[in-house]
């Protein structure tokens, strides 16, 4: 099964539309636009050229059967497949050096095999999902803001061959992605990665019963907790908390040793400080859960 792109939403809404239907086991193939809505194309298309109401977009939503409101959705990303080029972009106002950009400028960067070509260097590809999330639990939520239904969180480890667990907030999870970047610093400093369209592959699967803090990340070796509030302090306390659930749950640890257990071996690290809520995440080697 395939998504077109044409399916973009600009808010993740228990009060979308689905727009294709699957199985639980099944693989389905996103094709996305890149954030500016595949409009900038050229160094000469600067931000402000941009449609503001159109950016952003999530392809979606996928109804998942089977799914119900407090299980979790387990999102295996089994490839992700780029454009020949992208955009990263500068503007006042735009990014943490917001207020020392004097003007706007836009470097393409061109893909050759695992390299990108841009400003003079070669910076390898390293390919991720910048927005994907199910429907969140309350009212309608920007596909720019990430919060604990995932969305834009733009985590460098949202990439091929690991498993997304996101929470089922409605019936049929609502399933929508966009936004990917070929290659994005930690941080996202400037508000934008290697913005560039694709497609993704994954597979979905509904997972009944379990009571685990949502949004986390399994990769081949590492755990990875994901939180996004309005500020860094409080999305690091929640990644924190969270790990140490997902310990205590899943080990014969207690609180107090799970803490201690990330004290040591646990590394609290930066997603992205530019959208709505920052994003943090804690990862703790897979070893450490028995
Ligand atoms: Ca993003
Ligand atoms: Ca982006």
């Amino acid at each position: 099964m395939r998504i077109s792109k044409e399916h973009a939403i600009y808010e993740m809404s228990k009060e979308n539309k689905a727009v294709a239907r699957c199985q639980s086991g099944d693989t389905v193939i996103f094709e996305t636009c890149d954030c500016f809505h595949d409009t900038v194309k050229s160094e000469t298309d600067v931000v402000s050229s941009v449609d503001f109401d159109r950016v952003n977009p999530a392809t979606g939503p996928l109804y998942i059967e089977d799914a119900e409101v407090g299980d979790l959705l387990k999102v295996d990303i089994l490839s992700i497949k780029l454009d020949v080029q992208g955009a990263v972009v500068a503007a006042p106002g735009l990014g943490r050096l917001a207020n020392l950009i004097e003007k706007e400028q836009t470097v393409i960067g061109k893909i050759s095999g695992d390299t990108i070509k841009a400003l003079n260097r070669e910076i390898p590809v390293n390919k991720m999902i910048g927005v994907i999330g199910t429907t969140p639990k309350d009212e309608a939520v920007s596909t720019g803001t990430p919060h604990d239904h995932g969305g834009n969180m733009d985590c460098i480890e949202i990439r091929e061959g690991i498993s997304l667990y996101l929470p089922v907030n409605a019936e049929g999870a609502l399933l929508a992605m966009g936004d990917l970047h070929a290659c994005m610093g930690d941080g996202e400093v400037m508000g934008s990665g290697l913005e560039i369209a694709g497609e993704v592959e994954v597979r979905v699967e509904v997972v009944k019963d379990k009571k685990l803090p949502t949004p986390f990340i399994e990769t081949e070796d590492k755990v990875i907790t994901l939180a996004s509030r309005e500020t860094m302090e409080e999305a690091g306390d929640l990644v924190i908390r969270n790990m140490a659930q997902l310990l205590t749950e899943k080990t014969a640890l207690s609180l107090e040793e799970a803490g201690i257990l990330l004290s040591m071996a646990g590394n609290l690290k930066v997603c992205q400080v530019v959208n709505p809520n920052k994003t943090m995440r804690m990862e703790l080697d897979k070893k450490y859960f028995d």
